[in-house]
């Protein structure tokens, strides 16, 4: 048995941010992750990261003003003024560690504009800024002396005494099971994008964190929100970034037009991307589109602006839609990119079930509510990922074990052996169950939604959880068993599936990301509040909390 104070699942920007933090404030920490930390998804990041600096001739107030507009009011203002107020020392923080910020032409850290914002403050490196941070990130905590458990997969939280006190994790290398106590943990474990096929989300980004937490008792917030970008690559779904129409790039139809100044006159492409995203699928449903899709056009911005600004995207357009974003426009689409909702938790990242907390896409302090601002999601890893590692490292220090011991593995060992005893009998392999999953949420879960369709992806789940039970894996063996790791994923994704289908049909209203065809509007006296779900013996159970309203009182919105 393995034994620290502070636990962190993840080790994303958020897992190694609560990692640095904590271990700055004198706990001994360790970090687990499923893959190399720096291969963690956060390294897709592209775009930036939002800050208002005051010296800019910014105010954090109307960061946090877009922020909650941006939400449809549904974002807990509380948080967001926590996240705003505190962005800017974060984002000089991270240039101190180390993080090489693109600058302007005087030499000075350079923003660009992102969507839904009054002024251009987002901060980057290029269009690789999750990949600078997560560098720089992993080699501070090296340098702090976090241990680091790589490549390790995390089966279940050990719950003593309703607290959390622990893991038990899968060395995936040997595939020996292990336990880990320690007296706080953090869940830092990322999205759930791939639960919908296609997604902008790594292969990896399987809902994990939301599963284990569920599993444990803790609430999920604001599942129905999920963010469907406006610029994904036809077919592949890879994301081309806000950057780019950040940087002047026009949407256009198939007659040619920018339609967006018939939607957002006064932001036009640089609306909240739920208005884009809703403006694009309304285009292509009426006609206005190309195989399922519009288009998005750079040429021009110029090549010098292309290749030093958005060089990543030149490339991405060449080798998965052969198209020379210098030559012609890219046809783009609504694509699955980001989860708003996850593990509810308070602003220190404090979860309902003691001794765990959650941090970054896998939780849901509500500062992102029905849509996320691009460029937030990178400053509420770090915020919420530092506030949570402080927390824990305190609350640590007055804190013994548990009296857990080996034994806490046993549940999951006959698991697992329960699974690789699975004959194959006509059961699935999880690919297909995982595929029929993705593309059931995809169709009925995407920018439009309804009663029926939303109702069918219930009974299709709840079909594939049945399947899920006999669940084939043909390799037995312990070495690198990747085949049974995916097929442990898949259990976490169909949790995930589940609590999203059942948030959204109980929405009964257009808010954010979440647009009902049979509840157009936004329903202020009903539905201005979350929604959790719990898992609970008679399955999962829903209620409701109110929204903290600091200051912006709800306005109709638009752009
Ligand atoms: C293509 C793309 C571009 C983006 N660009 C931007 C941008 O420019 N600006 C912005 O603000 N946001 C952006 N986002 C969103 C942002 O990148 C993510 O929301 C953010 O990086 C998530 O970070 P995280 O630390 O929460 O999780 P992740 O980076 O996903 O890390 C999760 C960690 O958990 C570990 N893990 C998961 N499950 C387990 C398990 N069972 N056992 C052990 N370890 C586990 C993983 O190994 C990983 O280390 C982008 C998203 C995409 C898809």
């Amino acid at each position: 048995m393995y034994s620290h104070d502070v636990l962190i699942i993840g080790a994303g920007l958020a897992g190694m941010r609560a990692a640095l933090s904590a271990a700055e404030n004198g706990a001994d920490v360790a970090v687990i992750s499923k893959v190399h930390p720096v291969r963690s998804h956060s390294n897709a990041a592209q775009g930036g990261i939002n800050a208002a600096l005051e010296h800019a001739g910014d105010d954090w107030h109307d960061h946090a003003y877009d922020t909650v507009k941006g939400s449809d009011y549904l974002g807990d203002q509380d948080a967001i003024e926590i996240m705003c107020r505190e962005a800017g020392s974060e984002v000089i923080q991270m240039e101190h560690y180390g993080v090489t910020f693109s600058r302007d032409e005087e030499g000075r850290l350079g923003t660009r504009a992102f969507g839904g914002q009054g002024k251009a403050r987002t901060f980057f490196v290029a269009d690789f800024t999750g990949q600078a941070l997560l560098h720089v990130l992993y080699e501070q905590i090296m340098r702090a002396g976090v241990r680091v458990y790589e490549e390790w997969f995390v089966l279940d939280l050990i719950i003593e005494d309703g607290q959390c006190a622990g893991a038990v994790v899968m060395e995936i290398r040997s595939g020996e099971i292990h336990t880990i106590r320690s007296k706080a943990v953090i869940m830092a474990a990322g999205g759930l994008g791939r639960v919908f096929e296609p997604s902008t989300n790594a292969l990896i980004c399987t809902g994990d964190g939301m599963g284990l937490a569920y599993r444990a008792g803790a609430s999920l917030m604001d599942m129905e929100m999920v963010q469907y970008h406006p610029t994904t690559l036809k077919g592949s779904g890879v994301l081309i970034t806000e950057g780019a129409r950040g940087e002047g790039a026009y949407l256009l139809n198939s007659e040619g037009e920018r339609f967006m100044k018939r939607y957002a006159p006064n932001m036009m492409e640089l609306a909240s991307r739920d208005v884009v995203s809703r403006a694009e699928q309304t285009e292509i449903n009426e006609g206005r589109g190309v195989d399922g899709c519009v288009f998005l056009d750079m040429r021009h911005l110029g090549e010098r602006v292309i290749r030093e600004r958005l060089t990543q995207i030149l490339d991405i357009a060449r080798d998965f839609a052969n198209v020379n974003l210098l030559e012609e426009p890219v046809p783009i689409r609504p694509g699955m990119h980001y989860q708003m909702g996850g593990i509810k938790t308070d602003i220190d990242g404090q979860t309902q079930l003691p001794g765990l907390y959650a941090a970054g896409e896998v939780a849901c302090v509500s500062v992102h509510g029905g849509n996320r601002l691009g460029a937030n999601s990178l400053l509420d890893t770090l915020v919420f990922g530092r506030r949570s590692g402080v927390h824990a490292a305190e609350a640590a220090r007055s804190k013994s074990h548990g009296s857990v011991d080996d034994s806490a593995a046993d549940g999951q060992k006959a698991n697992i052996q329960r699974l690789l005893d699975n004959e194959q009998n006509g059961g699935d392999m999880f690919g297909q169950i995982r595929q029929d999953m993705g593309g059931t949420m995809n169709e009925h879960l995407a920018v439009y939604r309804n009663q029926d369709g939303m109702e069918t992806a219930l009974d299709t789940v709840r079909q594939l959880r049945e399947r899920y039970r006999s669940v084939y894996v043909p390799d037995k063996g312990k070495t690198w068993n990747t085949n049974l790791v995916f097929t442990l994923e898949l259990g976490f994704m169909l949790d995930c599936a589940e609590a999203v289908t059942l948030a959204a049909i109980e929405r009964k209203e257009s808010r954010g990301a979440h647009t009902r065809e049979d509840f157009p509007e936004r329903d202020d006296e009903n539905w201005l509040k979350h929604i959790l779900v719990e898992q609970t013996e008679d399955g999962p159970a829903l209620s409701e909390m109110p929204v903290v309203i600091t200051q912006w009182e709800p306005q109709v919105r638009s752009y």
